[in-house]
């Protein structure tokens, strides 16, 4: 990589020492604990643990012997259970996109928000963005927190925010044209439907301003940033977030692009096994469990986020010392396991992103074939590719069929589907029709 000056939103917290982030983590935690016992939920929970009060925790290893949180506690707790201000000092509520049953909620302060619109400015700015950038939001605006949590930190830099939320994909391309947008905020399964319409509504890549895409909020592979960074010629960064924790830009890259950055002056990250939930090996894979520093309407203490990652133990070029944390791998919840084989969905992406010729949609479908599972992966293919003759296209299956038996060790049934033909969530996108309960 070239030289590039490494941009700090405030560098003194982004690049402070271990010890002085051990230290304000510290204070986190005491004052989280003092929050908790505000609340209903936790109060009982600690209660019966003997905790009285943020100064019993006397180390961050105190922290060990503190419960976890779930989200099914968050229901539970619906609507104030964790609560822990008066009532008249919340701004804003936000819920988790999960559509069935009872809703997650989230209620921030006033400043609970400012500090969260911080975190985010401190994202953005760490990836390159500045005042001089027009950001066009392409993640829905509502209760998910990926339309106004990004917009708020977007505006405390300076840049020119175009809200125009979710879908309505003419009029994003006509935006991004008319006001020369450089960065875009979208789902990556977004992103790949963007690139494929652009040249489908007539536009030459030379029409747009766009330099960055900020992409999130659901799993993908290393090969789909590479495809768009390639085809667009633009950087993507990756960014993690869930409501539960404020939103997007807990964690983010910087310039370097490998890895994101997890902001621990605001957050204390732990990774463990998820079966018996001890830490794995620094740098092993396991579940991130979170305990939030920075809210106070609402403390959420070891909470599981069921997402899987590792810790990247070597420190970043960039120089900010708070912990990288790598690509998901996935969610607890989303491995799926296919005639005692364990799949994750991202492994079926990585393949079909790196075969010329596939589209920008598919789906992974699994059924009960008699005792034995059977498994499906729909893809759209290319428009140049759909009106090619069949053999060519019985040539792409073949090679298809055979990398992903060769990488899952099952043997996939492969059915192309018409470019366009497949549907595009306008939230997150669904990639896996698992039917074996149903059955
Ligand atoms: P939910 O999807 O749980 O209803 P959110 O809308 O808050 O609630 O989404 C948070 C979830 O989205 C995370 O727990 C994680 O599974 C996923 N997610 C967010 N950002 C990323 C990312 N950069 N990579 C992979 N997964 C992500
Ligand atoms: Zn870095």
């Amino acid at each position: 990589m070239t030289e590039r000056i490494i941009p700090y939103w405030k560098k003194e917290i982004e690049t402070a020492s271990r010890e002085v982030l051990a230290e304000i983590q510290l204070m986190g935690l005491k004052r989280q604990i003092e929050n908790a016992l505000k609340t209903p939920f936790y109060s009982e929970k600690f209660r019966n643990l003997g905790l009285k009060s943020g100064d019993d925790i006397k180390s961050l290893d105190d922290l060990r012997d503190l419960p976890f949180t779930a989200k099914d506690d968050l229901r539970r707790a619906y609507p104030y259970g964790l609560l822990a201000c008066p009532r008249h000092d919340l701004v804003r509520v936000h819920a988790s996109s999960g559509t069935t049953g009872t809703p997650t909620v989230i209620y921030h302060t006033r400043e609970d928000l400012d500090t969260a619109a911080d975190t985010m400015a401190r994202s953005i700015f760490a990836a390159g963005g500045t005042s001089d950038d027009t950001l066009q939001n392409m993640m829905t605006y509502g209760l998910f927190t990926g339309g106004l949590g990004f917009h708020y930190g977007a505006e405390k830099i300076g840049m020119t925010v175009i809200p125009t939320s979710s879908g309505n994909t003419i009029r994003q391309l006509k935006f991004m044209k008319d006001f020369q947008t450089t960065v875009i905020h979208a789902t990556p399964s977004y992103l790949l439907y963007l690139n494929e319409m652009m040249e489908n509504y007539g536009y030459k890549r030379s029409d747009f301003a766009l330099r960055m895409a900020v992409t999130g909020a659901e799993p993908h592979s290393e090969e789909l940033r590479q495809k768009i960074q390639k085809t667009l010629d633009i950087e993507v960064y990756n960014c993690y977030g869930m409501s539960e924790l404020n939103g997007p830009g807990v964690a983010f890259e910087c310039v370097f692009r490998q890895g994101m950055h997890l902001w621990e002056d605001r957050y204390i990250a732990e990774i463990l096994d998820p079966k018996t939930m001890e830490p794995v090996e620094e740098g092993e894979v396991g579940e991130l469990v979170v305990t939030i520093l920075c809210r106070n309407a609402m403390p959420l203490i070891r909470y599981r986020t069921r997402d899987l990652t590792r810790f990247i133990p070597e420190p970043c070029p960039c120089g900010r010392t708070h912990r990288r944390i790598a690509r998901f791998l996935g969610r607890t919840d989303d491995m799926l396991i296919i005639n005692g084989v364990n799949v994750f969905p991202g492994q079926i992406e990585e393949v079909l992103l790196k075969m010329k010729g596939i589209g920008a949609n598919y789906l992974i479908v699994v059924e009960k074939d008699g005792a034995l599972d059977k498994l499906t992966v729909q893809t759209e293919v290319t428009a140049d590719m759909f009106a090619d003759d069949s053999r060519i296209l019985n040539k792409l299956k073949e090679n298809l069929r055979a990398e992903l038996s060769a990488l899952i060790t099952i043997n996939p049934q492969i059915e192309f589907k018409q470019p366009g033909s497949m549907m595009l969530s306008e939230g997150k996108a669904k990639r896996v029709d698992d039917r074996r309960e149903k059955m």
